[in-house]
């Protein structure tokens, strides 16, 4: 499966937040052997998010969004991804309770955008925010599939390992599995020349990242799920095979 994630927030453009959303959800698409091709950054402008989408589906098979799905007027995601797929917002009474609830306690006036927080598209499957109060949901349309998440980090991960991490691991049939293995004391343009066959190769990969005071050598293979036992056994080879060269080497865990 082909991935692309799009983070949308004008303040993420604006250079005011680092986008680790971007880093999180990148990180856990490897786990579950997605192929993630692209990452864009959008701001919270209708057009071109839908420009973003168009592109997006005519390149993957999967989306990610982050961001935008709260009570104001730029918080546009859900609206507009209804509007990509021509669907309404249904409003989830639960979640509508329990904002309204929250507004309470909080001795606020509910908003009329709370309406839209406490809404998912029409015929998606929600993902339950335990950490905020917008939910998020997932839409599968023929063989394409979009998520779309929170933006605040603690609510966005929160989703992904509870909903997003189990539906991904039932529907993609491929595992990457990694190791890192460390190297001190041997300078980055030897490691280059021992292992410069090794860095051309494409499944198993093998590739150097230098670090302050040693190189990582990142070795990983990719395959189905149902083959996972040959694909530990041919990465051990190479990882012992690499290792087997530096008296130095270490795996890292
Ligand atoms: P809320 O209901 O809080 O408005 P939301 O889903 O609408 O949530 P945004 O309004 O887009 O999300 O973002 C809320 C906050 O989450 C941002 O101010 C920022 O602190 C954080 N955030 C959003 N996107 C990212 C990102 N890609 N990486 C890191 N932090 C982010």
């Amino acid at each position: 499966m082909r991935a692309e994630i799009i983070c949308i927030g004008t303040e993420l453009l604006m250079g005011e937040i680092l986008n680790t959303n971007a880093k999180y959800i990148s990180e856990k698409l490897q786990e579950v052997g997605i192929d993630l091709l692209y990452q864009t950054t959008v701001g919270d402008n209708e057009t071109r998010i839908l420009e973003c989408l168009d592109i997006a589906f005519n390149r993957v098979d999967l989306v990610i969004t982050t961001g935008g799905l709260g009570p104001t007027i730029d918080d546009r995601t859900k609206e507009v991804v209804s509007k990509y797929y021509g669907k309404k917002l249904v409003l989830n009474e639960t979640y509508y309770n329990r904002i309204s609830e929250k507004y309470n306690e909080r001795g606020y006036k509910l908003v009329e955008g709370a309406k839209k927080e406490a809404s998912i598209m029409e015929d998606s499957f929600i993902l339950d925010n335990n950490v905020g109060l917008a939910p998020g949901f997932i839409y599968e349309n023929n063989e394409k599939k979009i998520i779309v998440l929170p933006g605040p980090p603690k609510e966005m991960e929160s989703m992904m390992s509870e909903g997003v991490m189990p539906y991904l691991k039932v529907e993609s049939d491929e595992i990457l599995m990694s190791r890192i293995i460390e190297i001190t004391g041997v300078p980055e343009g030897q490691i280059d020349e021992d292992l410069k066959e090794y860095f051309t190769m494409s499944n198993p990969t093998v590739a150097p990242y230098a670090k302050e005071k040693s190189i990582h050598i990142r070795v990983a293979i990719k395959g189905k799920k149902l083959e996972s036992e040959n694909l530990e056994i041919k990465l051990n080879e190479l990882i012992n095979e690499i290792k087997g060269r530096y008296p130095s080497a270490k795996i890292l865990d």
